[in-house]
């Protein structure tokens, strides 16, 4: 059998369950009033007779006076009683009957009485009440023997109609609300049910989509359940993100091919005009080659080192380094490159001894240094810190330069992510420098931020914490 059709949908499980839960809780409450009430309603009666017993036997008492019995009275008594499922036989105190109600009228005697066991019956299929027989002694107002009267009855404990009517209405009514109620549980299930699982069904399909490679299309749904809005948040995130990698990606395959084949091309057809005799093998043209094959050798370089991050190969090398003059070196080594765009480099460093990946660290300032020179444009300034500040080395820099837009802030860090491919082009980056820079940052347990206003300039601040990095 396959399994899969076995499955319920999220919605039927929904609706199967909040109305099984429900009908559980309606048929409990029901059967338990029912209970209830019929017990407490049979206690009530049986109280009762025992009353209206009593208020008998004094009434008839009281149809006893200078010796005689008042008959008409008795007689009227004696017919309540019967409507009452009473027969009464009256006797005076020589044992003579006064008067007794099926020498009076049998036939309606015999209505009544098979008229209580029917209704008994009916509620109560397996009743088995007796007829029987009390006798009371019955006295005058000086407490002297007048006389007894036996009252026939179905026991202490019967119904008449009017009470079965009660308490068929009662029940009526219970299994009316326990319907009503059912009805509107199967509405509000329904609408809660198709609340929770149509956004999940929506989820759902969109992850389907997403798994097919659709990024494009956003779920748009707004639901009032803040699990499933923040579900599907997630999913729109995840998509987004999908979509950016699967954008850079694709760009990388073209970026890679474009970049290697230009200098590949340019040193091609150099050294075969060389072979071919067409030009002489000057210094200039050899150093001319020798240039697109460092070029080369540079984007070879970053890739591989983006390869070696990706895989978790890195691991820190450190050792006692003193920051300060990590950075002020770097410094030296670029000043020419900023004095070519007349840039001139600030600096403001502490001298920090700390342990450090010395040759990571240098990767990442000269990541961000480089950076900084190829996005300021003529004539602007770099300002480069260094200190300390509350058990973590902070390193600023910052410049003057283009900016980045805000769009694209929380993109730079990712791979082959450029703000500006024409731009990056000119400047020769290829958009792994900052992935890299951020790699280093993270392998040393810090972070990097990065503020920055197009046209004003760029400030990136590397916070990493003074801790045992032994362990790494
Ligand atoms: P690239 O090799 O292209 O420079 P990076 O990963 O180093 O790649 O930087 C990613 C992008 O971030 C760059 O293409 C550039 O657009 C932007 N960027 C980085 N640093 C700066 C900066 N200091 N000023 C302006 N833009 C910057």
């Amino acid at each position: 059998m396959d399994y899969k059709n076995k499955k319920k949908t999220l919605n039927n499980k929904l609706i199967i369950s909040l109305v099984s839960v429900i009908l559980l809780v309606v048929v409990s409450i029901g059967v338990t009033i029912n209970i209830v009430l019929e017990n407490t309603f049979a206690d009530y009666i049986t109280k009762n007779n025992r009353k209206e017993i009593n208020s008998l036997i004094t009434s008839l008492e009281e149809e006893y006076k200078n010796n005689q019995w008042n008959i008409y009275n008795i007689k009227e008594i004696g017919k309540v009683s019967i409507d009452k499922g009473r027969i009464i036989e009256l006797y005076d105190n020589k044992e003579n009957l006064v008067w007794g109600a099926r020498e009076y009228d049998n036939k309606m005697c015999h209505q009544t009485m098979d008229g209580i066991k029917n209704n008994m019956k009916n509620m109560n299929p397996k009743w088995d009440g007796e007829y029987s027989v009390e006798k009371y002694n019955l006295t005058n107002e000086y407490g002297d023997y007048i006389g007894y009267v036996n009252v026939g009855s179905y026991g202490a404990f019967y119904y008449m109609d009017e009470e079965v009517d009660f308490l068929n209405h009662i029940n009526k009514l219970i299994v009316i609300i326990a319907i009503i109620t059912i009805v509107i549980t199967i509405i509000i299930a329904i609408l809660i049910s198709n609340n929770i699982s149509k956004p999940i069904e929506k989820v759902s399909e969109m992850t389907k989509l997403i798994g097919e490679g659709g990024y494009t299309n956003k779920i748009e749904y707004n639901s009032n359940i803040k699990e499933i809005d923040t579900l599907i948040n997630s999913i729109n995130d995840l998509e987004s993100k999908l979509e950016e990698q699967e954008k850079l990606r694709k760009r990388l395959t073209t970026d890679v091919s474009h970049e290697l084949r230009t200098p590949l091309t340019s040193i091609q057809t150099h050294l075969e005009a060389i072979l071919d005799g067409i030009w002489e093998p000057t210094n200039d043209r050899l150093s001319s080659i020798n240039e697109e094959v460092i070029r080369l050798t540079s984007l070879v370089n970053q890739l591989k080192d983006l390869a070696k991050f990706d895989s978790d190969e890195s691991k820190l090398n450190l050792t006692q380094v003193n920051l300060g003059q990590l950075i002020q070196n770097i410094i030296y080594n670029n000043q020419g490159k900023a004095l070519e765009k007349n840039i001139e480099i600030k600096s403001s460093l502490e001298e920090i001894e700390s342990n450090l990946d010395k040759e990571k660290i240098s990767q990442l300032v000269v990541n961000l240094l480089s950076n900084a020179i190829r996005y300021t444009n003529e004539g602007g300034y770099i300002y480069l810190r260094s200190y300390k500040k509350d058990d973590a080395i902070k390193i600023h820099v910052e410049d003057n330069g283009v900016g980045i837009p805000d769009e694209s802030l929380k993109y730079i860090f990712e791979r082959f992510y450029r703000v500006d491919e024409s731009r990056s082009k000119k400047t020769g980056g290829i958009g792994v420098g900052l992935t890299i820079s951020k790699s280093i940052v993270n392998l040393h347990r810090g972070s990097i931020e990065v503020t920055s206003k197009v046209g004003e300039g760029t400030e990136f601040i590397v916070t990493i914490p003074v801790i045992d990095l032994k362990d790494i």
